[in-house]
């Protein structure tokens, strides 16, 4: 029987022979190793010299080894009926915890530059005309958008955290497409090595590489909970606009009309404006509590990322115990 091997670390990823060969895949780096113990199929011997001249640096190599198939299959046979072992990102990668929230008012606060932050107004004869001023242009554009600016924070951590964990996306990194590569992987193996300890070719259905379980309906209905629902709990939580309002800063300003002191008495009629501003630590604070309160309406949690995981481990295991089986019958075990 003869053996497959490649020295990796002369390997340049050309990729030339893992389009050819079954035996062969590619790693994350580019480089090809050995699928399973690369045992090659007396029927496949001839292509697969073939691949290991073309190699330009001379990183393959086919050895003659004896090998104890019947002891091998019975090997592979109870690899295949191993249970499946997960492991689940750990508990800070999908949380959404409230001590992340400075990070969260950081993000809210950096997409509000330019805005509001920047206002500065002076049109007011008294102090308490510019704070009453101040005060309402805080409701009307910040406090009314609480709303809003909690459904951002939403939006900042599915794309930081659920979606890496709890949603399917074709990156590396994404816990989903993680166990889809491995199962993958490990199926191809399997598939080979059956081949070459039965010297059999199994019809195979066209997607049987493929993995269908991706996103259980957990978590988008989930999302699909009503908006109005989550500014409910969202109003609930925010605590009072007044507490905000200490963020409104008011200033006199140095404008007043000058041509009135040429008039004696006049002078009197020195007309001082005021001024309002949003200031900027205040805003951050009430960035702060609206991260809070989202946090505490919770419109997704812990335990959701945990339900939609549970449920993907179950119902991609199902898939993969169909394959399986379909392996099993192929060669006659019905497990
Ligand atoms: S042909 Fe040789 S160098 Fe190219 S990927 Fe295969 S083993 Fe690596």
């Amino acid at each position: 029987m003869y053996k497959l091997k490649v020295q990796s670390d002369k390997c340049n990823a050309c990729g030339m022979c893992a389009l050819e060969c079954n035996a062969l895949q590619e790693d994350s780096s580019g480089k090809v190793e050995v699928i399973g113990e690369g045992i090659i199929a007396d029927s496949e011997v001839g292509k697969v010299r073939n691949i290991v001249e073309l190699c330009p640096v001379g990183a393959l190599s086919l050895t003659e080894e004896f090998v104890d198939m019947s002891a091998k299959l019975a090997e592979l046979k109870s690899k295949m009926k191993q249970p499946l072992k997960f492991t689940p990102p750990p508990y800070d990668d999908y949380a959404f915890r409230l001590e992340d929230k400075d990070e969260y008012a950081q993000a809210l606060w950096n997409n509000s530059r330019g805005g509001v932050s920047d206002e500065y107004e002076f049109d007011y004869k008294s102090a308490s005309a510019a704070r009453s001023a101040g005060e309402r242009a805080f409701r009307d554009e910040i406090y009314s958008q609480a709303d809003a600016l909690a459904q951002q924070v939403i939006v900042m951590y599915e794309q930081r955290k659920m979606n890496r964990v709890a949603r399917y996306a074709e990156t590396s990194g994404n816990y989903k497409y993680g166990v889809h590569q491995r199962l993958i992987k490990d199926l191809r193996s399997f598939v080979n090595e059956l081949e070459s300890f039965t010297g059999k070719k199994f019809p195979l259905p066209s997607d049987f590489f493929t993995f269908r379980t991706r996103d259980t309906d957990y978590i988008n209905r989930r999302q699909e909970k009503s908006n109005d629902w989550l500014a409910n709990r969202i109003r609930e939580n925010l605590e009072s606009a007044s507490e905000f309002y200490s963020c409104v800063k008011t200033d006199k300003t140095s404008e007043y009309v000058t041509v009135s002191s040429w008039f004696g008495s006049d002078k009197e009629k020195l007309v001082y404006k005021y001024a309002y501003y949003i200031d900027a630590d205040g805003l951050k604070r009430f960035y702060n509590h609206v991260v809070r309160a989202t946090w505490k309406s919770g419109k997704y949690t812990k335990q959701d990322a945990e339900r939609e995981l549970d449920a993907f481990h179950k119902a991609i295991e199902q898939e993969w115990l169909g394959k399986i089986d379909y392996l099993l019958r192929q060669i006659g075990d019905e497990g």
